[in-house]
């Protein structure tokens, strides 16, 4: 690594990148390239002698971009957002420069305390309570995804049963879930060997606005104690996936402790509103969880990855995942004075992701970052306002935060007709390049999702984007009208 060579292409690294974010909104938001494109446009091998970065970018910006999805695009409204920003950027650059792997206190001391620091800052902006802080027995670690929060809670909440009621018990271990929980939840039960007829996926309608209801949640677990099973592990969510449905945590977290279970929450894509006072309260009861996730590279400017988790009994992950082989001792470990984060995840090697969170909540500031989720969260309903003035169109289900679940009406009020018609819409608007939204399907019906949350969005792409929506919708409904 020379200093000074790395000085000259960093800079027209950045350069590049700075060209990239000005000249976004030319792009495709949604990369309209086939399958296989690129093995057409690139040599077979890897060249025998260096190319020059000039050759290298030049092939980026003729054959790479093209196969982009333009998820910072202004235009992108799709899943949910994953931010960008400049303080999460220069703190992806610090860590990729000093470039340390932190999976022991001693391996960069930094990386360890800073990343405690940091998530108990965190912490305290959500007002969580006192049992997740580093002061406590619980603490913070930052996860890749909120797929891997979960899997290490489920490892940590099993084991935990199991050392209690023998190994041998695998089998009665029961968890439980909404038919609206993200499917990383599944994948943790997989590969946690949760016995896949013990995964409790409780129905949901619009009559509680896809919550899980603690009614039907305590006859289930009546139903498998009755037989013998043990509830182990109830993960709410807080903003689902397909249409930011809130669980009721207070009722359930009354539940999950009645039957002595581990209470997970998963808040990956809302958690980052609960940084504002007005929208803390959709977190009420969290102080009845056993942990909380929120991913802070989908909503709060911390480029990816970086997903919070906290946990009120870190000896219990620690039991799950450490080990504690002779080539990783040292006296710090040893005298139990440290934390060790390799015991709190699931790879050894880790990443100083700290550093671009720690930056993004100093140079934004608090209120900065709130005013930030509140201006997404206003465009939205605005987008929802414009929706409902369109009597073609009807919206599905509430907003809660910055999504917006909606539908064009099929003129001849049939169902399977009407989600061709928005099956059609989507394929339509995606095509013209100039927006990107995803759908879900609620109760068997095919809804349209438009996620506000990406940083470079104003209120114009809202209204563009809803211009395009319109006039693709109008130009199905006259296609539809003439057949
Ligand atoms: N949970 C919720 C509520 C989500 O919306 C998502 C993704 O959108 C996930 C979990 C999975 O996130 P990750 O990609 O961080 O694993």
């Amino acid at each position: 690594m020379d200093a000074e060579q790395l000085r000259e292409n960093a800079h027209r690294m950045v350069d590049f990148i700075a060209d990239y974010y000005k000249s976004i909104e030319s792009f495709p938001v949604l990369s309209q390239v086939e399958p296989g494109y690129l093995r057409k446009l690139l040599p077979d091998s890897a060249p025998d002698h260096p190319e020059s970065l000039q050759q290298v970018l030049e092939d980026v910006q003729a054959n790479i971009l093209p196969g982009v999805t333009h998820w910072q695009s202004p235009n992108y409204f799709a899943y949910y957002p994953s931010n960008s920003s400049i303080a999460g950027f220069m703190g992806e650059m610090l860590s990729a420069g000093l470039n340390i792997v932190g999976f022991s206190w001693i391996t960069s001391p930094a990386a360890t305390e800073l990343e405690i620091i940091v998530l108990d800052w965190l912490a305290k902006l959500l007002n969580l309570p006192d049992d997740f802080l580093s002061t406590g027995p619980g603490g913070g670690v930052i996860q890749g995804t909120a797929s891997e929060a979960v899997l290490v809670v489920l490892l940590a909440a099993r084991d935990k049963f199991l050392s209690r009621i023998g190994k041998s018990s695998l089998n009665k271990l029961v968890v439980y879930s909404s038919d609206q929980t993200h499917s990383a939840l599944q994948k943790a039960c997989q590969i946690g060997g949760i016995y896949p007829e013990n995964c409790r996926v409780l129905k949901t309608d619009a009559s509680t606005n896809y919550a899980l209801s603690p009614d039907l949640l305590n006859e289930v677990i009546s139903q498998d104690i009755s037989t013998g099973l043990v509830p182990f592990l109830l993960c709410a969510t807080v903003g689902t996936t397909s249409s930011t449905a809130v669980d009721p945590l207070p009722a359930l977290g009354t539940v999950a402790k009645r039957n002595g279970m581990w209470f997970h929450i998963d808040a990956a894509y809302a958690g980052s509103a609960c940084i504002c006072p007005e929208y803390r309260p959709f977190i009420d009861g969290v102080e009845e969880a056993d942990s909380f996730n929120m991913n802070a590279h989908k909503w709060l400017l911390t480029n990816f990855d970086c997903s919070a988790l906290w946990i009120k009994d870190r000896k219990a992950l620690i039991q799950a995942l450490s080990t504690n082989p002779e080539f990783l001792r040292n006296k710090a470990s040893q005298a139990n004075m440290v934390v060790d984060y390799r015991d709190w995840q699931i790879p050894l090697g880790r990443r100083f992701r700290s550093l671009k969170l720690w930056m993004v909540l100093r140079l934004y500031g608090i209120q900065h970052l709130q005013q930030y989720i509140r201006n997404h969260i206003e465009l939205a309903r605005q987008f929802e306002d414009l929706v409902s003035q369109d009597h073609r169109f009807e919206v599905v289900t509430p907003r809660v935060f910055s999504l917006v679940c909606f539908r064009l009406l099929s003129p001849d009020d049939d169902g399977d007709k009407g989600n061709k018609l928005n099956h059609d819409l989507l394929d339509a608007v995606n095509s013209t390049g100039k927006i990107f939204i995803s759908h879900t399907v609620l109760s068997g019906t095919y809804v349209l999702r438009f996620a506000v949350g990406a940083p470079l969005t104003e209120e114009r792409h809202v209204n563009e984007a809803w211009k395009v929506l319109q006039d693709e919708a109008s130009k199905l409904l006259a296609s539809v009208q003439n057949n």
